[in-house]
């Protein structure tokens, strides 16, 4: 059983298709990348299995169970975690609040401080700045909080949607080793990333899709190696 499974997704905004009928599987342990052009489906892909948005058509399964009818914090409670693109933190929380919200299901405080305490010694950089206001942080803070806001609810897999944009790539380093770091420690990935180069040097596999369907998949290797995504995706010719 996969650890996550959708089955023939189709989800509107009004009357855009924006998924006509995406199947993936992400497998316990996994980073596996969605790549794809702006307005492909990344993101929306990512908001029908985290519930806020619901397909009109098709499934969503989570340790082989249908989550797609379930309200979002119902999901969250299952194990999902979505690091949404555009980091989405509380600007006029700090730091230290952002993350105990994360944790709003949790009711032992014992467990929130623990796991405030693991996020802090991810990210030393959010310890520094516990007191400081969200909104003051700079992009790679604020990256660094959205990741570590939803790892305050412990989840089974993370979505992570576009963690690179807009960070300078010292940055995008620390945050792609961030990633396999919490991968090595079990921890199981979907990754939406404009920068596809990068997705397919960390992930083990990958889909590629082109006006809300899948139009290709594999390893992450064959991927990389396809010339119809190096030429679409990787800026190759
Ligand atoms: P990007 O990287 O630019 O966010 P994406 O691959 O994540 O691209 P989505 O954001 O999932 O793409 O968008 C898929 C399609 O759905 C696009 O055509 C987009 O314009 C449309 N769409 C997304 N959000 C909404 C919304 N809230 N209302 C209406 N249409 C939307």
């Amino acid at each position: 059983m996969s650890l996550l499974e959708l089955k023939n997704v189709h989800t509107y905004y009004g009357h855009i298709h924006a998924l006509k009928g995406i199947s993936l599987r992400v497998e316990e342990g996994e980073i596996v990348t969605l790549i794809g052009s702006n307005g492909a489906g990344k993101s929306t892909t990512l908001r029908t299995i985290s519930g806020l948005v619901k397909p009109r058509q098709g499934e969503v399964l989570f340790q082989g169970r249908p989550i797609h009818r379930l309200p979002a914090h119902q999901i969250v409670a299952l194990g999902v975690g979505h690091v949404p693109e555009g980091r989405r933190i509380f600007p006029r929380l700090t730091v230290e609040e952002n993350l105990e919200i994360g944790a709003y299901l949790e009711n032992d405080r014992k467990v929130v401080q623990q796991r405030k305490e693991e996020v802090f010694s991810l990210f030393p950089r959010l310890y520094e700045r516990r007191a400081q206001k969200g909104g003051t942080l700079s992009g790679g803070e604020q990256q660094m909080l959205a990741i570590g806001r939803a790892l305050m609810q412990n989840p089974k897999i993370l979505l992570m949607d576009e963690p690179s944009m807009g960070l300078a790539p010292v940055l995008v380093d620390f945050i792609f080793e961030i990633i396999q770091k919490l991968n090595r420690e079990g921890r199981t990935i979907l990754l939406v990333e404009q920068n596809a180069r990068l997705a397919l040097q960390i992930a083990h596999r990958g889909y590629v899709l082109a006006t809300g369907e899948i139009t290709l998949s594999g390893s992450a290797k064959e991927l990389a190696q396809n010339p119809e995504v190096q030429k679409a995706y990787l800026g190759e010719e």
